[in-house]
Order: structure tokens, then C-alpha cells, then sequence
């Protein structure tokens, strides 16, 4: 294992098939070195351990605090959705093996409390049946089962909920936010993670914007338990994959709401690319049960059933049975845009975006999650490297913008070969 997948000594970076790989972190465990928690981390290189505000709590933000706090800094969390409302993003993820492993060297959770596991992947045809069959793993897991771990990881009093930061003063003393409720807060650090809709990166970057790429993910999950017996054999442990005229239909099972993982008990997690013009047919989709117009995203259970119904339809021309049965089984169907992202620069003085904030990269290598998470690994690690802040974040954004240049580009010519938009 170690020769093919961590035979690799430098900064994060991406093999060839799109796994995001990280440092020493993962080679560790592959080359049987010393745990991480061995080393003396509480120290930093940097006179004083930092003051290091971090812009968003999801999968970025939570990445960068764990790695920030072991680096032995102060870092604090501020995420603008209001306590008890973060929960409600079920969606599944392909999670890279080596970011199972990091988690799990890191003591934050087992691999198994973490993802479940495909056995093969399947490309079907029309009838279902599958034309071809490749016998690797893929894990699986879902965004809450991640986000659940990693929050355990950061004390109550370092993840402030209901804080959005509105605006960001930098001068000497270091870097100053303001939030909506008009407080503020002074730290030597701002980490960006604020997603690919990032206010705070707009401030820095105001013509870089996240450009729509025609399609959207059209997606839901099914309680596993709820398949009927003549498709058991069609789901369990396979990523199911289907290519219909200009859109991609994938399945794959995924933790259940509370992180379950036995058979029976998960969720089949379901994501149908397919093209929607801008204008009319896109407003239509993201139009909500509540007659408000949204414009990126469609979250579950305010799709309009008129909506679904047609799209059930479509699913009854172009989708093999056992698909159309969960796109008909679902009761919450949601929709994300698909855009692309990328930005040249990282580092505004004491300022730095991490994750989707940075780069959008299209959920077809299913990176975001390793890329968000490299990039925290790494800011820490330079910080830790360097005994200059300037320094660290120079050499950070020199690695971690050719890492997301990469991602996004291969990310994007597999995205329109599946919707035939080469
Ligand atoms: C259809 C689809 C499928 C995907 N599948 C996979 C997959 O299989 N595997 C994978 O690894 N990744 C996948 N991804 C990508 C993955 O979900 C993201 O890359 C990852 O969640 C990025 O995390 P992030 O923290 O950078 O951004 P986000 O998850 O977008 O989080 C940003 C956070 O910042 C908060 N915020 C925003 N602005 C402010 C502000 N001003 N102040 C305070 N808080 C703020 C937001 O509320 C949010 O919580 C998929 C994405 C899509 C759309």
C-alpha cells in the first residue's frame, strides 16, 4: 500500500487519480513512524502561539481549527448559522482514504466510526444490470457523520454560532472582524473558510466569482431499510454508476442519521447531474415550496412537488428502474448549483482562504472535502515550519494554489464529459 499510494515525500498534493494526499501526516501511519501525538505539538515555531480566527464552521473551518489548536494555537471558530441549524446538511461524501487515516491517526475517530464501504463499483445500462464491474473500495460517509467528529473536537467556547463576519480591518495590531450583530474581534490570523460564496474573499477579490457550469447536482437519500427486496441485490455495498445523454447518475450508501453503519440501517445516498439552462429552467428548479426565489441551492424538503413530479418523468424516460424508484422514493430531493472556482492568491497579509472559499472544485473527484482539509493541515504545518508568519503563508499559497489549480481543472473536464459538454 505504502508503494502506491504514499510514495510521496512533499506538501500535500494530488495523484493521479484525484486523491488529495497529505504531508507526513498520512505517510506516518503508511511507513509505520510515529504517531502525531508523539511529537512535541504544542509548541509553535512563531514566538507566540497565534490568535487565529477562523471564518466558518464546516468541514474547512473545523479542519483548520483541530490542526491550528494541536499546532498549540488559539484558534476560535465563527460560523454565521444560529445554534441547532448545522445539522440539517445529510448529504453523502466519497471520502479519500487518506483523510479517513489522518482522522484516525489524530485519535478524532476510527476509520469505521467515519465511513462505510463499498465493495465494487458498477457501471449499469439502461435495464439496470451492470456492463461493467471494478472491484475496488470506495468509502463513504456523510457530511454529518465528518461534521459531528470534528466538532467534538473543539471546545464550546472556540465554535460561536450565529456570528457572520461582515466585514475585515487589518493593521498593525493584526486582523480585525466585524460581525452582523456589530461586535468585533482582534486576532494575529483570519482563516477564510467561509465556502465558495465567501463574502470576506469578495472583500480581497471582488471579480473573482464562482461561474455556474450548466448543470446542477439533483440529489436525495433513502433509508436503506426502505428498498424493496427486488433491488436489494441493485444497492448494498456498490457504487452504482449511470450515464444517461447528458447527465450522470450516481449511488452510493452512506452512514444513517446518527452515524449508523450496519446494513439496513444507513441511508442511499443518490446524485443525478443534469443540465439546467440559466434563466427560466434554472430559476424554476431553485424557485421554493414557499414561493421564494433562491439562486445557488435548493436545500431539502422546500422543493416544489410540481417540480419533483417533472422530474420523476424525466427519470421514467432516461434511468433504469431501480434509479427511478429512488428518485420517486425520495421525500426531500435537494439541488446545489455546480460552479467553478479558482483564485490565483491565498494571502491577503494576515489573511487567508482556505477550502471551497478558494476553489470550487466540481464534485466529480470527490475532493472538496480532502482539498479543505489540506489546506488546514498544511497552513499548520508551515506556521509550525517557519518563525515568520509571512514566510509560512508565502510557501502555504504557493503549494496550495497549484494543488487547487489541478483539482479544479481535472475536476471540470470530467464534469462536462459526463454532461456532454466537452
Ligand atoms: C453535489 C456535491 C457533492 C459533493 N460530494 C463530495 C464528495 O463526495 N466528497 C467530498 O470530499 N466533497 C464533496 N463535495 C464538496 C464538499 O461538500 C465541500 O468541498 C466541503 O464541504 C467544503 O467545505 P468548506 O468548509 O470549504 O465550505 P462549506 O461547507 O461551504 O462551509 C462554509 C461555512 O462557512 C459559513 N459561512 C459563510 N460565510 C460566513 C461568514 N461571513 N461568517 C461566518 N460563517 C460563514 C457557512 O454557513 C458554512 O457553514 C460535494 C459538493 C457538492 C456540491
Amino acid at each position: 500500500m505504502a508503494d502506491q499510494i504514499y510514495d510521496y515525500t512533499g506538501p500535500a498534493r494530488v495523484c493521479h487519480d484525484g486523491h488529495v494526499y497529505y504531508n507526513e501526516h498520512v505517510m506516518r501511519e503508511a511507513y509505520e513512524l510515529p504517531p502525531l501525538e508523539d511529537r512535541d505539538r504544542t509548541k509553535a515555531s512563531i514566538d507566540e502561539p497565534l490568535d487565529v480566527i477562523i471564518s466558518g464552521g464546516s468541514m474547512g473551518g473545523l479542519f483548520a481549527a483541530t490542526a491550528m489548536r494541536q499546532a498549540g494555537h488559539d484558534a476560535t471558530v465563527y460560523e454565521r448559522t444560529e445554534a441547532g441549524k448545522m445539522k440539517d446538511r445529510g448529504a453523502g461524501i466519497i471520502a479519500h482514504p487518506e483523510m479517513l487515516a489522518y482522522l484516525e491517526s489524530q485519535n478524532i475517530a476510527d476509520w469505521d466510526e467515519l465511513a462505510t464501504v463499498t465493495n465494487r463499483t458498477q457501471h449499469l445500462n439502461r435495464e439496470g444490470e451492470p456492463i461493467d464491474t471494478e472491484g475496488r473500495a470506495t468509502y463513504t460517509t456523510s457530511w454529518d457523520t465528518v461534521y459531528r467528529n470534528l466538532r467534538a473536537e473543539v471546545p464550546d467556547d472556540r465554535y460561536r454560532m450565529g456570528k457572520q463576519i461582515v466585514d475585515v480591518d487589518q493593521d498593525d495590531d493584526g486582523v480585525t472582524v466585524t460581525f452582523q450583530d456589530g461586535t468585533t474581534e482582534t486576532g494575529d490570523l483570519l482563516i477564510v473558510a467561509e465556502g465558495y460564496r465567501s463574502h470576506t474573499r469578495e472583500q480581497f477579490l471582488p471579480d473573482r466569482s464562482p461561474e455556474y457550469a450548466g448543470y446542477v447536482a439533483y440529489r436525495g437519500v433513502v433509508p436503506e431499510d426502505e428498498v424493496p427486496a427486488e433491488y436489494e441485490t441493485r444497492f448494498g455495498d456498490i457504487y452504482n454508476l449511470y450515464h444517461a445523454p447528458q447527465s450522470q447518475f450516481l449511488t452510493y450508501p452512506v452512514p444513517g442519521p446518527n452515524g449508523e453503519m450496519e446494513r439496513g440501517e444507513r441511508r442511499i445516498n443518490w446524485v443525478w447531474y443534469y443540465p439546467f439552462e440559466e434563466g427560466e429552467a434554472l430559476d424554476n428548479l431553485l424557485l421554493d415550496d414557499q414561493g421564494r426565489q433562491r439562486s445557488h441551492s435548493l436545500p431539502p424538503g422546500l422543493m416544489r412537488e410540481e417540480v419533483h413530479d417533472e422530474q420523476i418523468e424525466i427519470a421514467s424516460d432516461v434511468l433504469p428502474e431501480q434509479l427511478q424508484w429512488l428518485v420517486s422514493a425520495t421525500t426531500e430531493p435537494f439541488v446545489q448549483c455546480i460552479y467553478d472556482l479558482a483564485i490565483p492568491e491565498l494571502v491577503f497579509d494576515n489573511v487567508c482562504v482556505i477550502g471551497d472559499a478558494a476553489f470550487f472544485i466540481r464534485p466529480h473527484m470527490a475532493a472538496g472535502t480532502a482539498h479543505a482539509a489540506a489546506d488546514a493541515l498544511e497552513l499548520a504545518e508551515s506556521i509550525s515550519n517557519t518563525d515568520d508568519l509571512e514566510t509560512a503563508l508565502a510557501e502555504w499559497e504557493t503549494d496550495q494554489v497549484e494543488m487547487g489549480y489541478r483539482l479544479v481543472e481535472e475536476a471540470s473536464r470530467r464534469g462536462d464529459r459526463y454532461t456532454g459538454q466537452f
